[in-house]
């Protein structure tokens, strides 16, 4: 140790960047008086950056002799902000998925902190209308008359009021709902006929809805079932079939926990698409509520945070990151939907919420409850193999029997824009019946390529390999994977010819094709091109929940949790793709969305009716699905996985790498082959480097090494030694490289 390290305090930091190590600063005289408490935040130099890192360790000394040390700038907090219950989780997460803590410490950080020195939680703004003015709402629209905008913006606080007094909106709720709202609401203010405030960042459930629905037997039992474990660590499945009533049954959860005076974290999918189920939170439990969705700016958001990490609020609603919120008196967490693939991020720190959820649950001995109408084949071997427990809910809450599935058989059949005959007279009789339609097609734009007529040229993408997709109305061509865009050829850009077919079929043309077939009706498109302007999704679901549109034409975005009570006939155009995917798990989502997508027939009091069109209707996935259920096809599924020796039967994990040049993606890969067998740890299987299943995107090749292994133990070994040392590689230099732990797909 080099003479004088022991006279200053040393401290060891994670910084917010992608190298597998820690970095050690000194602490100068003038913080001498600072505590470093683990989790705190320090601003120091970094390269020629001055970075916020987080406190790791205090330690005696250094490799580094302690004149090379770099001092802290400064000491941001005087606590650390993360808890040592999250602290753990995070590390515990950069082992398992073999990720820099540094950059594990940054993900769970709310925005806010990473950028910002000063942690005091600012306050929410919200409009609500001035109780003390004292004008009627007839004078106040005559007074109103030449402003429409003003006008509007009344009539929506007049409405937020309505559930409760001084509600308000907040400026995420007014983004929301209308565009360029501040001049307005500003003029309001200098009227006095409204009030300019703040609020924590919390919202006030309060129970409205007086008639509580009575449980069920089924439902009673799986309450019952769960609360018998005293609240004690136990992961539980509440698999049931959509509109049995699970959302209930957590209700009836969450009372008795709040009552306890425990916090609650409910994990949803995507809270934008699903409003309906913060909604039915905040009418039917009395606590302080914490809504953690993408669409919040980086103050609100870091605002809501705190309110759940200083115990304000006490039920915490959040899509995948709020896995990262501190909960002081946390006692429960709730993951809806379990299976969607939403929970695993995609990118850098690449983790599962549902799978954190169960190891945050164990770590706190707290129950989780993770509920769905698909469980994913994970979660239903965790079951049989006894780790889980399940409950399950067989029928529909209201009685009414589930929609009777029928497969089109497309073979020979003439078609319509990619739709069998059969499929638009069954539309028909549905609209002549009153009923609504769904139809159900997982690509937008028009049609996915154009093509020459004359000489076969067609539209791909030169970044990538795959076909632009023809969006018609916009009159462009775009690539859905690396987003490249340009107009639409109006000529064949090899041979000149202008007799250019689109080929196949996209939500956009379904549409179009609809709307002059079935003249009368409305056809309401929605998918990320009809919703990209605010408030245009909620507009859309108001026209099918009113019932204006007769049609509706959607992507996935229409098979989660939305309930229409008319619909009385879901259309499944197009199912062949994934019946032939390279992807594992395509049979599993294809199997999970026709169910998903078929729930939202027939809810209330009209049968309904599902149809799914196939070239292969004799397909033993299609043909075990629809006879004997979601549950049934998913044991089969499993055991093709077991006998494929592919999760969950053995335990898998990628390193994914890209470069420009194929060459180097690949020799890094090879390199990273080499690494590992010097390491000579038994038991796990490298295949590669093998190409991905889309080999360029981007203008980049991509390649994978797959790793398998019946053990976990093995396999994390191998990994997180190797990670350490391929980042030393200069053949890293020229790649993009990462793990994948238990990967959602091999794209
Ligand atoms: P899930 O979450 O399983 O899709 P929900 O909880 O949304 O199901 O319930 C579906 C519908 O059935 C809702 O309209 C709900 O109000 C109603 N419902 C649920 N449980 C009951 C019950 N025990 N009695 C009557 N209606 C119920
Ligand atoms: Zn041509
Ligand atoms: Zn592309």
């Amino acid at each position: 140790m080099p003479p004088g390290t022991n006279k200053h305090r040393i401290v060891k930091v994670a910084v917010p960047c992608p190298l597998y190590k820690t970095f050690d600063y000194i602490l100068p005289a003038s913080l001498s008086s600072k505590c470093l408490q683990q989790g705190t935040r320090v601003r120091v130099p970094f390269g020629r950056q001055k970075l916020i890192a987080i406190v790791i360790e205090e330690t005696r000394g250094s490799e580094i002799p302690a004149n090379k040390l770099k001092p802290v700038i400064a000491v941001l907090d005087d606590h650390s902000l993360l808890s040592t219950e999250i602290l753990k989780l995070l590390f515990w997460s950069a082992q398992y998925y073999v990720h820099p803590l540094g950059d594990v410490l940054q993900t769970a950080l709310p925005v806010y902190l990473r950028s910002n020195d000063d942690a005091t939680p600012v306050l929410t703004e919200y409009w609500a209308i001035n109780l003390a003015q004292q004008l009627s709402v007839n004078e106040v629209h005559e007074l109103l008359q030449r402003a429409p905008k003003q006008q509007q913006l009344y009539r929506l606080l007049l409405a937020a009021d309505k559930n409760g007094k001084d509600t308000g909106l907040d400026s995420y709720a007014l983004n929301s709902l209308t565009d360029s709202w501040r001049p307005a609401i500003k003029a309001l203010q200098e009227k006095k006929l409204i009030k300019h405030a703040y609020k924590p960042a919390v919202l006030v459930a309060k129970k409205t809805s007086t008639n509580s629905i009575q449980l069920n037997k089924d439902q009673q039992q799986a309450l019952a079932s769960i609360e018998s474990h005293d609240q004690q660590h136990a992961v539980h499945v509440l698999n049931g079939v959509t509109g049995s009533g699970k959302t209930e049954v957590y209700l009836a959860l969450c009372k008795s926990i709040l009552a306890d005076g425990k916090q609650i974290l409910i994990l949803v999918p995507e809270i934008g698409l699903t409003p309906q189920l913060t909604q039915r939170f905040l009418e039917q439990l009395d606590t302080t509520v914490a809504v953690l969705h993408s669409a919040l700016n980086d103050r609100q958001r870091y605002a809501a945070w705190h309110a759940a990490a200083t115990g304000q609020a006490r039920l915490i609603i959040g899509t995948r990151s709020s896995i990262f919120t501190p909960l002081p008196e946390l006692g429960l967490i709730i993951v809806d939907e379990e299976h969607d693939g939403s929970y695993k991020q995609q990118d850098g720190f690449r983790y599962n919420a549902r799978d954190l959820a169960i190891v945050r649950a164990r770590n706190n001995n707290i129950p989780v409850v993770l509920g769905s109408a698909t469980a994913s084949l994970e979660t239903l071997n965790n079951i049989y193999e006894q780790r889980y427990i399940a409950h399950y809910l067989k029928n529909r809450a209201n009685k009414r029997p589930m929609p009777r599935i029928e497969l089109i058989n497309l073979c020979n059949q003439k078609l319509h824009e990619g739709m069998a005959e059969t499929m638009l007279t069954k539309i028909q009789q549905h609209l002549a019946q009153q009923g609504q339609v769904l139809l159900f097609i997982n690509r937008r734009g028009f049609a996915p390529l154009l093509m020459c007529h004359d000489c076969g040229w067609t539209t791909n993408c030169l970044r990538c390999d795959a076909h632009m997709t023809f969006h018609k109305r916009r009159k462009l061509l775009q690539c859905h994977h690396c987003g490249a865009q340009r107009p639409a050829p109006e000529k064949c850009e090899a041979c000149g010819g202008s007799n250019i077919l689109a080929i196949g079929a996209g939500t956009e043309r379904i549409e179009q094709y609809l709307q002059q077939a079935f003249a009368n009706t409305q056809v309401s498109r929605i998918d990320r091109d009809t919703t990209r302007n605010k408030g245009s999704l909620q507009e859309k679901l108001q026209q099918a929940h009113s019932g204006e549109s007769g049609i509706l034409v959607g992507t996935q975005m229409l098979a989660k949790g939305h309930d229409f009570p008319n619909i009385t006939l879901v259309g499944i155009l197009d199912t062949d793709q994934a019946l032939f995917s390279a992807d594992f798990r395509a049979a599993e989502h294809l199997a999970q969305l026709i169910t998903q997508v078929s729930g939202r027939a027939g809810r209330a009091e009209k049968p309904g009716e599902v149809l799914i069109q196939t070239h292969h209707p004799e397909h033993p996935l299609l043909q075990t699905l629809i006879h004997h259920g979601y549950i049934s096809f998913a044991d089969a599924a499993l055991k093709e996985r077991m006998a494929a020796g592919l999760p969950p039967s053995r335990h898998l994990a990628l390193i994914r790498c890209e470069a420009i040049d194929a060459n180097a993606a690949q020799t890094f890969l090879n390199k990273a082959i080499a690494c590992s067998e010097q390491l000579a740890i038994n038991d796990v299987e490298i295949f590669g480097p093998l190409p991905a299943p889309m080999e360029r995107r981007a203008g980049r090749y991509r390649y994978q090494l797959m790793l398998q292994s019946a053990h976990r133990k093995p396999l994390h070994q191998l990994l997180s030694r190797c990670a350490p040392q391929l980042q030393q590689l200069p053949a890293a230099r020229k790649v993009r490289w990462s793990i994948d732990i238990d990967p959602y797909d091999t794209y």
